[in-house]
């Protein structure tokens, strides 16, 4: 097979996605965001045809495929103006954990729910004090006879209101040592104790950002995911599949843009002839072409890394491609409304509302400083910065 193309059956799904996702559209998924409302509907949609199920194990009612098509799936509906970040969270940072480290009764309990997107599950790591230095985390969960107690804090955690729980990394203390070390717990969204509050956000989207408290929540044995001491080789199953399904996010939105680009350069003359013969305006777009297939090439290496069972080589690939695709996203916008003039910036065009939206693929879900230091540290071999 040629390493450098997509199977068959991998462009197929993406046809069936595009054709789908068509039927909504950038104009729906505005006027939700503005209106305050859900994209609940195409989600519920997408779960239906099995798009949102396509990397759960096939026993539990998944498409048995891989991150490779699920971020696809997350790809295509970005291009079709229609970005769900609850993708890169709920089918592929939590389906992926529970598959591969929950019990059987957790993984009975959850999978069939991610296969066919009736269950939502929101994933928080990010806290106030610690931001990107993950070890500072100080959410913890201690011991009370079979329970746990959960107390802490985290911070634009994405969706929620939408979810039916969340994913919470936290610690446990090592009864023996005293040590804490991470541990995952899944959290419902109406246990006592949980409080959540939306942050006030300049993004066009469905999707919110929260502040989470939890305040000595109690939660059975069972909340706490797969076995106790499991936790740091849970989180790093999680985090590859959350930049490539970042950087899906990113490609996708990437195209939208210079789609819309292309097709108004050829259209709209000013001086005679159509705007894109200048190649002033030409350039930009086809370096932001380049840019966009390059960033797309490095997401389906990390993706078949991933899905080949190579972690360490795959965290490398993914960080890149998250890189790379949160760049020629943010650039691709900022050339497209340059192309567009004044109608850059008027909501019917849709473009405006995309700066926020690639914006945030430069700092979520790992910053770009934080992957330049990645890269520096473990491909260049240089001395740890901070
Ligand atoms: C839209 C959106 C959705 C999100 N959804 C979720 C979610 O669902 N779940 C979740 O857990 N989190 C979520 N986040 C949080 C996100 O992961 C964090 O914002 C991100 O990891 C950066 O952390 P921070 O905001 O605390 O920035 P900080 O860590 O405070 O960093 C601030 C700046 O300093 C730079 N910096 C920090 N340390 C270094 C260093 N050593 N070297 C060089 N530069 C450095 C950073 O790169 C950044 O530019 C979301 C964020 C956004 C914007």
């Amino acid at each position: 097979m040629n390493p450098y193309a997509e199977s068959a059956e991998r462009v197929a799904l993406r046809k069936a996605v595009a054709d789908l996702a068509a039927g909504y559209g950038r104009g729906y998924f505005s006027e939700r965001a503005r209106a305050g409302e859900k994209t609940t509907d195409l989600w519920a949609d997408m779960g239906k045809h099995g798009y949102l199920g396509v990397a759960v194990p096939e026993e539990y009612g998944g498409g048995g495929g891989g991150i490779g098509d699920l971020a696809a799936v997350c790809e295509e509906l970005a291009t079709a103006g229609c970005p769900l970040l609850l993708m890169v969270v709920s089918p592929a940072i939590c389906a992926t954990v529970i598959a591969r480290f929950g019990t059987d009764e957790q993984k009975q309990r959850w999978l069939p729910g991610f296969a066919d997107g009736t269950r939502t599950m929101a994933f928080s790591i990010t806290e106030p004090d610690a931001g990107s230095n993950a070890h500072k985390i100080t959410t913890t969960g201690r011991r009370d006879g079979d329970d746990w107690l959960l107390t802490g804090r985290k911070t634009y955690i994405s969706g929620v209101d939408e979810a039916e729980s969340v994913l919470v990394v936290a610690r446990t203390e090592d009864a023996r040592t005293g040590r804490l070390q991470p541990a995952l717990f899944v959290v419902p969204t109406d246990a006592p104790g949980f409080e959540w509050k939306p942050i006030a956000m300049d993004l066009l989207s469905p999707e919110r950002q929260f502040t989470l408290f939890f305040d000595d929540v109690r939660l059975p044995a069972n909340a706490l995911v797969g076995a106790e001491g499991a936790g740091i080789a849970q989180l790093f199953a999680g985090l590859n599949p959350e930049r490539i399904m970042a950087a899906s996010f990113s490609t996708g939105l990437g195209r939208f843009a210079l789609r819309r680009a292309t097709e108004y350069v050829k259209t709209r003359e000013v001086f005679g002839a159509p705007i894109g013969s200048h190649q002033a305006l030409a350039h930009p777009l086809a370096q932001s072409h380049i840019e966009i297939e390059l960033a797309r090439l490095m997401t389906q290496r990390a993706a078949a890394l991933y899905d080949a069972g190579d972690d360490a080589a795959a965290g490398e690939a993914a960080n890149m491609a998250k890189y790379a695709a949160a760049e020629a996203a943010c650039t691709v916008v900022d050339r497209a409304i340059q192309a567009h003039g004044g109608n850059g910036l008027a909501s019917e065009y849709g473009l405006a509302s995309l700066l926020a939206a690639t914006r945030a693929g430069r700092i979520a879900p790992v910053s770009r400083e934080m992957v330049l230091n990645f890269v520096a540290m473990h491909s260049l071999g240089l001395p740890k910065s901070y």
